[in-house]
C-alpha cells in the first residue's frame, strides 16, 4: 500500500514476532523505519489453535492490502449462537451479517498458524525478521555520541541483548515478547509470573471436519457455520471451523487441575481424557466433539491486571500481552496486540525529529489503556456470565441472550 515515509527514520528493534510484533513491524517498516525483529522462537511453527478475527482486526488486516489473502485462510461464520451445557438447546444467536451490516467489515475465524505465517511474509517485506534470536534483556546504556539526529543530547539509549551476546542499539525499542516479556523489565520491573494466574485452563484441539460430516449432529453443527458457545456451571466449550472448513476449532475452558495452579504455559500437555472427566453430563454433541479429540494441549489462563508502566522515555515501549494479557472469553487478545501496533504505527508517521518520541509514546499509551482495560473487563465479564450455575441469574443471562438478535435489529 502506498504510505507516505515518515519524515524521520528511526531504528527500531522490536522483541516479539508474535501477532502483534509483526503487525509493528508491518506498519513500521512500511513507513521507512529501520526495523529489526527479534523472536525466541526457531522458525514460525503452527503452535496455538483457532483465533477469532474479530471485524476491528479485519479493518485493520484490509488497511494493510492484506483482505484478499485473509479471505484465502480464514472461515466466515454465519452466526455466534449460545447453548445450554445440558440439553444442548439454543439459547440465543447472532447473525453475523448484522455485525458486518453494523461494522462494514466481516467477522472471520483463522488457525493462528496460518494468520502468523501470513503477518510474517508481510513483514518480512519492510523488516528484518530474526528468528532464533532470544532476547536475554533490554538495556538502557550511557549514549556516548553527543549529539543525535536532531541535534539534540541523549543520555540513554535503548539496547537488547541476545542470549549469544550480540548488542543491539536502537532509537525505539518495542516490547511485544507476550506474558513473560523481558522488555517490561527495564519499563516496570519483573513480574512474577504466577501474578494473575486464573483458576482456570482451556483445553484446546482440532477435530477433522471429515469425520464430523460422518454424524448427523455434528454434521448440522459444521452446516450451521456458527461459532458455538456452550455455557455451564464453571465451565464452557467453544467450536468453530477454521482452515477453510477442514477442521474444527475446540476451547474446552473449565477449572485448572489443584496440583497445577502455578504453570503459566500456551501447551501444558492433555488428553481426551483429562477433558471427558470435566465435562459430564454435558451435552450428547460435546460427548461426540471429545471423542474425536486425538491430540491436545492446555492453555493456563491468566488475568493479570493492565501493566501500570508501558513506557520508558528513553525509547522502550511495550505492547500486546506484554502489558494488558486478555482472557479468551472475548475473542480480542490478538485484536488488542494488533490495534496497538495500528496506533503506535500511526502515531510513529509523522515524527519529526527524535525530541518528539517520548511524548508520542506517552499519547500511545494514552490512547490504549482505557480501551484495552474496558476489553479486559468485558472478557472477563463473558467469562463469568457463561460459567454462571443454574439459578435466577443464569435464567436472567439466557433471557438477555435471546434477546440479543432483537436488540441488533433495532
Ligand atoms: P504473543 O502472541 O504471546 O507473542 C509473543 C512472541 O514473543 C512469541 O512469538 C514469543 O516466542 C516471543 N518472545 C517471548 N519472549 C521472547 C524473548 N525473550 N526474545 C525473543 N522473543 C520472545 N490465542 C488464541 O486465541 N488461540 C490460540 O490458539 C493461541 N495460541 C498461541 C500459541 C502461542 C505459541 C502463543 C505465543 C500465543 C498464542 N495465543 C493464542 C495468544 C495470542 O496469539 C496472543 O494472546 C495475542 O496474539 C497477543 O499477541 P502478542 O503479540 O502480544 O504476544
Amino acid at each position: 500500500m502506498g504510505v507516505p515515509p515518515a519524515p524521520t527514520k528511526l531504528v527500531i528493534s522490536i522483541v516479539g514476532a508474535g501477532l502483534g510484533g509483526l503487525a509493528a513491524a508491518l506498519c513500521l517498516g512500511r513507513l521507512g523505519h529501520r526495523v529489526t525483529v527479534f523472536e525466541a522462537a526457531r522458525e514460525a511453527n503452527d503452535i496455538g489453535a483457532g483465533i477469532q478475527v474479530p471485524p476491528n482486526v479485519t479493518r485493520l488486516l484490509v488497511e494493510w492490502g492484506l483482505q484478499a489473502e485473509l479471505e484465502g485462510i480464514a472461515v466466515k461464520p454465519r452466526a455466534a449462537s449460545w447453548r445450554r451445557y445440558d440439553s444442548g438447546a439454543l439459547v440465543g444467536a447472532l447473525d453475523t451479517e448484522k455485525i458486518e451490516a453494523k461494522y462494514g467489515v466481516p467477522h472471520y475465524n483463522v488457525h493462528r498458524g496460518d494468520l502468523h505465517r501470513m503477518m510474517l511474509n508481510a513483514a518480512n517485506a519492510v523488516a528484518d525478521v530474526k528468528t532464533n534470536a532470544r532476547v536475554l534483556s533490554v538495556n538502557l546504556d550511557a549514549y556516548q555520541q553527543a549529539k543525535t539526529v536532531d541535534n539534540r543530547t541523549r543520555r540513554q539509549r535503548p539496547s537488547v541483548t541476545l542470549v549469544d551476546g550480540q548488542v543491539f542499539h536502537s532509537d525505539l525499542v518495542i516490547g511485544a515478547d507476550g506474558i513473560k516479556s523481558v522488555t517490561r523489565n527495564v519499563v516496570c520491573g519483573p513480574v512474577e509470573s504466577y501474578i494473575g494466574l486464573h483458576a482456570n485452563s482451556a483445553h484446546r484441539a482440532i477435530v477433522p471436519v471429515g469425520e464430523m460430516l460422518k454424524d448427523a449432529e455434528l454434521k448440522e453443527l459444521v452446516e450451521s457455520m456458527h461459532v458455538t458457545c456452550w455455557m455451564g456451571p464453571g465451565r464452557n466449550v467453544v467450536g468453530y471451523c477454521i482452515s477453510g472448513g477442514k477442521d474444527y476449532n475446540l476451547v474446552f475452558s473449565c477449572p485448572c487441575p489443584q496440583d497445577d495452579m502455578k504453570r503459566e504455559s500456551w501447551s501444558i500437555p492433555s488428553s481426551r481424557e483429562a477433558i471427558r472427566a470435566e465435562y459430564i453430563g454435558w451435552d450428547n454433541r460435546i460427548q461426540k466433539l471429545i471423542d474425536l479429540v486425538s491430540t491436545t494441549s492446555r492453555w493456563r489462563l491468566v488475568d493479570r491486571p493492565i501493566i501500570e508502566r508501558w513506557v520508558h522515555p528513553a525509547g522502550v515501549v511495550l505492547l500486546g500481552d506484554a502489558c494488558h494479557p486478555l482472557l479468551p472469553y472475548g475473542g480480542q487478545g490478538a485484536a488488542m496486540a494488533m490495534e496497538d501496533a495500528a496506533v503506535l504505527a500511526a502515531l510513529l508517521a509523522h515524527i519529526k525529529s527524535y525530541a518528539e518520541l517520548p511524548c508520542l509514546l506517552d499519547t500511545y499509551v494514552d490512547l490504549r489503556k482505557p480501551r484495552c482495560s474496558y476489553i479486559q473487563e468485558i472478557s472477563r465479564n463473558n467469562g463469568r456470565m457463561f460459567h454462571l450455575l443454574d439459578g435466577p441469574e443464569q435464567v436472567e443471562r439466557d433471557k438477555m441472550l435471546g434477546g440479543i438478535a432483537e436488540a441488533e435489529d433495532r
